[in-house]
């Protein structure tokens, strides 16, 4: 038996010994403490994500124990970094500019937006964070995944060619891609752009009340005027 605190790796652990050789030799499996006992708190919650996963997880298998945490915990899918994925892309220069920018709260929204970091609702549901809605709040018809809410949803349609035509005044060949959000190559100038942009379609899915285009423009030039104030003479 594992003695010490009942880290989540732990408790896991224990867990799954006791489901797999309650499995393959029942005589052995008499426990004399029944979980909750065990455990405590924690009972409830490993046993709901047991249920949850076995299907997914394959005890038979040469599977590591660290594996099955990651599967449970979504952390494999996301283990895959923006650098591995676009290897084409030279990302020191933009971690660089990223680095540079003055305002601490814009840098870091900017630096969870590089690399999809934002935790989208699927990214929250992936890391098994329950009782998630998992549909955009702007069409509620797909899922809210990076792509869908910064470049796809068909509801911010207008709104995106809105930001797109303000952005072609500093850039001609200003558009709303997979690349720009990466902050591939872009001129400083666009940076308060990119960010009122992502920044209001972030903040405003939080927003109850119902949104127009009206509204999404106002926040956006708020947004950006804001960013341009606190990262005077940097970026
Ligand atoms: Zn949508």
């Amino acid at each position: 038996m594992i003695k010490g605190k009942p880290t989540i790796l732990k408790t896991l652990y224990t867990y799954f010994l006791g489901i797999t050789t309650g499995e393959l030799m029942p005589e052995l499996a008499e426990n004399k403490y029944s979980h909750s006992e065990q455990f405590g708190k924690n009972a409830k919650k490993i046993k709901e994500l047991y249920i949850q996963y076995r299907g997914k997880i394959k005890l038979t298998e040469n599977i590591t124990l660290k594996e099955i945490y990651y599967e449970i915990i979504g952390q494999r899918k996301n283990s895959i970094t923006v650098e591995e994925k676009n290897e084409e892309i030279e990302f020191t220069n933009i971690w660089t500019k990223v680095a540079g920018i003055k305002n601490n709260i814009h840098g870091e929204f900017l630096y969870q937006i590089i690399p999809r970091a934002v935790l989208t609702r699927e990214k929250q549901i992936d890391r098994g964070i329950r009782g998630i809605d998992p549909q955009c709040k702007y069409c509620n018809r797909q899922f809210e995944t990076f792509q869908h809410l910064f470049i796809d949803c068909k509801e911010l349609k207008m709104f995106r060619t809105y930001v797109i035509q303000n952005g072609q005044s500093e850039d001609p060949n200003f558009e709303i891609s997979k690349k720009l959000l990466l902050l591939v190559d872009i001129k400083t100038e666009l940076i308060p752009i990119i960010y009122g942009y992502t920044h209001t379609v972030w903040a405003c899915r939080h927003f109850e009340d119902t949104l127009n285009l009206y509204k999404l423009q106002m926040k956006y030039h708020k947004d950006k005027e804001i960013y341009r104030k606190y990262n005077k003479n940097k970026n």
